[in-house]
């Protein structure tokens, strides 16, 4: 289902979903592997989005939807498009497959520069459903749909679907345009892509901004070395006291206990030409800047570790 933000009350903006967002992100490296994310290297194309008033609107829209398909890696599923008056904007039938049926509002006959953002929402559904993928909740389902979405390269359509002026404001999907904005700037790092041309919508615009550079400020935390100096500070003063941050920063200390259970639990891997012997027995844990995997590193300085589930090096200073 896609929540239809049009005519209701005003757009909630900010981080509230957070937590749920970033579990999705990682949910997702589990389920695809970094391997299978890096197969969705290419985003949806504006041009194949693109759906005018002059074309067929059943042939159209099926255009649209085949388009999806391809783009989220499903080639042997076919998607259905009726139209319907409905409250939402567009809900899918999880069946069985290879056939599924897509209702969408009947506002998209004419509002058709959207329908490929409802499209990327529900054929999104599609793809957790066959991958087994979801969350204990419907909002939390929905929230890894619109994440699911919008990291595997078709959700943009989402965010830029946000619009306001002065008398009116539509909004699909469930994330704030900020947590939009976020998974876009946590999926350009990865793929080296820039996202900015493609918006059409200024307020989406703006808000891939603010969740950019919160994407940004999560690349650059203690005990990250691109972590800066404030940052270092607290770090410092926090491991002096072996605590957690009480300013809900992402990482916590442990003491070190025997032999069972130790770094490879978190599938981490220290690479670095020290040896575990010489550290102090505290030790670190953060998530990753990419996946959100939590590390688990010994506490002694400059060192560089590999995540072990993307596989990212990371250059640390614990
Ligand atoms: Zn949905
Ligand atoms: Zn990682």
């Amino acid at each position: 289902m896609t929540e239809n933000g049009r005519h209701s009350s005003p757009v909630a903006h900010g981080f509230a979903h957070l937590e749920t967002v970033r579990a999705a992100v990682t949910a997702l490296f589990r389920t695809l592997s970094p391997d299978g994310i890096r197969a969705y290297g290419t985003s949806f194309a504006a041009a194949d989005a693109a759906f005018g008033p002059e074309e067929d609107l059943h042939l159209g829209a099926q255009r649209v939807a085949s388009a999806m398909v391809r783009a989220l890696r499903l080639p042997d599923a076919r998607v259905v498009v009726a139209f319907r008056p409905m409250r939402d904007a567009a809900t899918v039938e999880l069946a069985a497959g290879p056939e599924y049926f897509v209702e969408v509002n009947d506002r998209f006959r004419v509002h058709r520069r959207d329908l490929a953002a409802a499209l990327a929402h529900e054929v999104t559904h599609v793809l957790l459903h066959r991958l087994d993928l979801r969350f204990p909740t419907t909002a939390e389902n929905e929230i890894l749909t619109d994440t699911a979405a919008a990291f595997l390269g078709a959700g943009w359509l989402l965010l830029d679907a946000y619009r306001e002026d002065a008398l009116t404001h539509q909004k699909l999907g469930y994330l704030t345009p900020e947590e939009f904005g976020y998974v876009l700037a946590r999926r350009a790092a990865f793929f080296g892509e820039d996202p900015s041309p493609w918006f059409t919508s200024p307020q989406a615009y703006e808000a891939y901004l603010r969740g950019r550079a919160l994407a940004g400020r999560e690349r650059r935390r203690a005990p990250l070395a691109a972590a800066g100096r404030p940052a270092r500070w607290r770090y410092a003063r926090d491991r002096r006291a072996g605590t957690p941050a009480a300013d809900g920063s992402a990482y916590s200390f442990e003491r070190h206990r025997g032999t069972a259970g130790t770094g490879t639990a978190t599938g981490t891997e220290a690479a670095t030409g020290a040896t575990a012997a010489t550290g102090t027995g505290l030790r670190v844990s953060f998530p990753c800047p990419v996946c959100g995997q939590r590390l688990r590193l010994p506490v002694r300085g400059p060192l560089r570790a590999r995540c072990g589930l993307c596989g990212t090096v990371l250059e640390c200073d614990t």
